[in-house]
């Protein structure tokens, strides 16, 4: 155990894609930055994402100002990349392939008429393809699928390489990371500044925290005196080597959803279980997948996935992810509960945060994120 004690401007707690996303907006920022993790970056959630950037097809209706910052998000995905593999100089996949929702009745057919009317106003591209067109797409879909939405610019990225590269951006802008501190708590929160206790790596004074610790975040409830209703819903997860078969887009149905990755392998998810912060995989959960697998691409029935995960993604009473500063302990920041979206938000949320630390205008309408609207 290290008993030096360290004074760092802003610390960030956790180490997942949220709370290196925004080291990373801070650093370039030319801000000091640490980030403090209680295991390993990249080791939870992050790590076990498919990495889909799909906010069309994720969300269905009711658009509001957390798909505005969906929609933004995608949209600053293609410099957030390139600018992670060129500070990093490392790769990592960012597939521009395009999605499919498919559906199986008629009856659903409809509501991909409505996605359609309300998605124009926001100029997405999006079209209902059917027929020849539909296979011309997607030439191993089940014919049982009588139409889907098209979204060409909905894109991917492989989360475990992109969490990598994002690391060691941070590390080459001057972050200091800290991995392996066992558990973190606040020994000391003032309005001008906070007192961490790591249990592996020492204390940490920082005049601002950002808590950007996932499904773990309402550990933090008494120390910071607010509601945080965060909770864990596990996501398994599994994939198959591909074979000559390729599939060449993200397909969605309503039950989950398949797409390959550069790596030779197709992956297919996620089931959504409710099982503490247990990250085993079940037959039950895993042959779900597989069923919905065999029905998009019956040629997936004779593959046997050769890995299997899961992952805990912080999913929030509400379904929007709590955002902003304390006015109670305004050296506080919270960036947490990004439930199904945490990667494509990476961005967006980043700018947001950093943002708010600069007491800036968020140019969104943060009362949908307040941090203390369950309080
Ligand atoms: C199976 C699955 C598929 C998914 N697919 C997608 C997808 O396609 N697209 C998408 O956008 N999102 C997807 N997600 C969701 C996405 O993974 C999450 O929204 C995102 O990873 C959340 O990031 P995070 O940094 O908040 O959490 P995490 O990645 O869980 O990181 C939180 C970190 O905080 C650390 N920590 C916890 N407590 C403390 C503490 N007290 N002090 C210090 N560190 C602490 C943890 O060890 C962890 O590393 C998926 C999730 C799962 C499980």
């Amino acid at each position: 155990m290290n008993t030096q004690k360290k004074q760092v401007p802003i610390a960030v707690l956790g180490g997942g894609v949220i709370g290196l996303a925004i080291a990373f907006e801070l650093a370039k920022r030319k801000h000091k930055v640490t980030v403090i993790e209680k295991g390993l970056c990249g080791g939870q959630a992050t790590g076990a994402a498919a990495g889909m950037l799909a906010p069309y097809s994720e969300i269905g209706e009711d658009p509001d100002d957390f798909f505005s910052m969906c929609h933004e998000s995608l949209l600053l995905y293609p410099e957030w990349q390139a600018d992670v593999k060129e500070v990093s100089e490392l790769d990592f996949e960012y597939n521009t392939s395009g999605s499919l929702h498919a559906v199986f009745h008629e009856a659903d057919e409809l509501a991909l008429e409505t996605r359609l009317q309300w998605q124009k106003g926001w100029q997405v591209q999006s079209e209902i393809v059917k027929g020849q067109a539909l296979r011309h797409l997607e030439p191993h879909l089940t014919d049982d699928v009588i139409a889907a939405m098209y979204y060409p610019g909905e894109h991917h990225v492989y989360s475990p390489d992109y969490v990598v590269a994002l690391k060691e951006a941070c590390l080459r802008l001057g972050v200091g990371i800290i991995e392996n501190a066992g558990a973190v708590s606040f020994a000391d929160i003032r309005q001008d500044g906070v007192a961490i206790a790591t249990e592996q790596q020492g204390n940490i004074d920082a005049d601002t925290c950002i808590v950007a610790t996932g499904a773990w975040t309402s550990e933090y409830e008494e120390a910071l005196q607010i509601r945080l209703p965060i909770y864990p819903i596990r996501g398994q997860i599994c994939a198959f080597e591909q074979g000559m078969e390729e599939v060449k887009h993200m397909v969605f149905s309503s039950q989950g959803y398949v797409l390959s990755k550069r790596n030779g392998s197709i992956v297919c998810g996620a089931s959504e279980d409710v099982a503490g912060f247990d990250t085993s995989v079940t037959d039950k959960g895993i042959n779900r997948l597989l069923k919905w697998s065999h029905k998009l691409f019956p040629f997936t029935e004779i593959m046997e996935p050769f890995h299997k995960w899961a992952g805990l993604r912080p999913a929030t009473q509400d379904g929007y992810p709590l955002i902003g500063r304390l006015g109670h302990c305004p050296s506080i920041i919270v960036s947490s509960g990004h439930y199904r979206n945490g990667i494509l938000l990476s961005p967006r949320n980043a700018r947001l945060v950093a943002d708010i630390y600069e007491n800036k205008p968020a140019g969104l309408d943060m009362n949908l994120f307040n941090p203390v609207r369950f309080s």
